[in-house]
């Protein structure tokens, strides 16, 4: 068969549309929209035919056959929501791709709640005049924090940015090499600095830092210490790192701010459950840095969001900085978080908010929900699945706890008939998406962040694929 003939058995975009496949599509979207899912579908069909080399052809012929399905496939992906929930079998808990924190229901009707209608947003019902947006969070977060004052601006890395344009810009910062951090790609110290208008300047090693590589670097230039939060690497062995407590001290012998980066930010103790080495924002702000900053959706469980606590006198300076009209934070983010602020003040946090339940449900839990998946496999599928229930280590993400394994439990399966890579592959195309990890050349299904009553969405979507 040649190219040619192949090509001729394509149908127009107007004949695909008159299929009755296309109904269903056809009463909900445009016919504009069906149309480009179906111009998309015969454009990739003509492409891989063009494409072929001449003994290929042959084999090409099965597009045709399957077009129909190809076509219907294609206009279904076309006219569904592009963001959609997954099912994140990884175990990573605070997952930076799959969307960070899980929000709590009381947060999420506040979202609802705030942005149907009108809201108080920037108006000062008291006076019936222009209010502050920061308002309706600062309270919360000066008390969970122990803090003199409070802001807050779209996220993190628009905090760090804030902070040091409005306290450094054409003057100098000081940080240690072992803090030189890249995270997620995006965020670095040294190219937030560069946009931040302050000059950077290095000091100690990558392994070691003392308070006295600080104090040799101060000069009169020196608008700023900053201490950051390693995040997602830790530095072991010979050692030596400068306290919040020491850099205190330095800043206030020589009049300079200390600025800490915590990165997620942890609001309660973490001790308490068996996380070591993550203090809370209050304990650092205790030691006397001037000021904290740290993410929203980490360790705090909520909104997208970068939070600056700590001195009036600087958190002042930054909300006067026009630059900030650019980092603010939305009507959405904020009524999610104040209601996920107020959940640490309300009942117990490590039950209320879903990603600290998450990150605390206890292993002999989650090992009695992987027998009962592992067995439900079996059920459904027979001697076409091999589950085992394994010990597995989850982790935080998101920048925090860093070095901490969670133990935890989960589903490790082979398949008779597929390969454990297809089977990820086609977890992720199916619906709803399901994450998982390929391990030991089985598919691992970590029960740490699998959600009770998502193993049902797994099941169907193994069903789909034909396992
Ligand atoms: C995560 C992190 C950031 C970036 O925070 P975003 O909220 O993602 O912008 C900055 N610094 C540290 C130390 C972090 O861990």
């Amino acid at each position: 068969m040649e190219k040619q003939d192949l090509l001729r058995k394509l149908p127009s975009v107007d004949e695909v549309l008159g299929w009755h496949e296309m109904g269903t599509f056809l009463r909900s979207f445009s016919r504009e929209l069906v149309a480009d899912g179906i111009r998309s579908a015969l454009d990739n069909v003509r492409q891989e035919i063009l494409q072929a080399l001449d003994e290929e052809v042959e084999t090409k012929a099965k597009l045709i056959t399957a077009l129909k399905n190809f076509i219907i496939e294609n206009v279904r992906k076309y006219t569904s929501y592009h963001l959609k929930p997954v099912i994140n079998a990884t175990g990573v808990v605070i997952h930076t791709n799959l969307g960070r924190s899980p929000l709590a229901p009381e947060a999420l009707e506040r979202v609802i709640e705030i942005s149907k209608g009108y809201s108080n947003l920037e108006y000062d019902l008291e006076e019936g005049k222009r209010g502050s947006r920061y308002s309706h969070v600062e309270y919360l977060l000066k008390k969970l924090c122990q803090a003199e004052d409070a802001f807050v601006v779209n996220n993190n890395a628009s905090a760090v940015l804030l902070a040091l344009n409005t306290l450094a810009r054409d003057r100098e910062v000081i940080v240690s090499r072992g803090e030189m951090i890249e995270i997620g790609g995006s965020f670095r110290i040294p190219e937030i600095m560069k946009i931040s208008g302050a000059r950077l300047v290095e000091v100690g090693t990558t392994n070691k830092t003392h308070l006295k590589d600080y104090e040799d670097a101060i000069t009169e230039d020196t608008a700023l210490i900053l201490k950051v939060h390693p995040s997602n690497y830790r530095v072991v062995g010979f050692t030596r790192e400068v306290s919040l407590e020491e850099l205190s001290e330095l800043g206030n012998r020589k009049n300079i701010p200390v600025m800490y980066d915590a990165g997620s930010g942890a609001l309660i103790d973490f001790s308490e459950k068996g996380f070591a080495g993550e203090p809370t924002i209050s304990v650092a702000l205790k030691s006397g840095v001037d000021f904290v900053t740290f993410s929203g959706d980490k360790l705090l469980g909520g909104p997208q969001a970068g939070i600056i606590v700590g001195a009036k006198s600087y958190i002042e300076r930054m909300k006067k900085n026009h630059l900030n009209r650019a980092l603010r934070i939305d009507k959405l983010t904020l009524a999610a978080l104040e209601a996920t602020l107020r959940l640490y003040l309300e009942g117990d946090p490590w039950v209320l908010i879903p990603t600290l339940r998450l990150l605390s449900e206890s292993k002999e839990k989650l090992k009695k929900r992987s027998l009962a998946f592992s067995r439900k496999l079996r059920k459904e599928f027979g001697n076409k699945v091999d589950p085992q229930v394994v010990t597995t280590e989850a982790r935080s993400g998101g920048g925090a706890l860093p070095e901490i394994r969670i133990p935890s439990s989960g589903v490790s399966v082979a398949f008779k008939n597929f390969e454990p890579q297809e089977v990820e592959k086609a977890l992720r195309h199916s619906e709803p998406p399901v994450i998982v990890l390929v391990q030991n050349d089985r598919v691992l299904f970590d029960m740490r962040t699998i959600f009770p009553g998502e193993e049902k969405g797994i099941i169907s979507a193994l069903k789909e694929i034909g396992v």
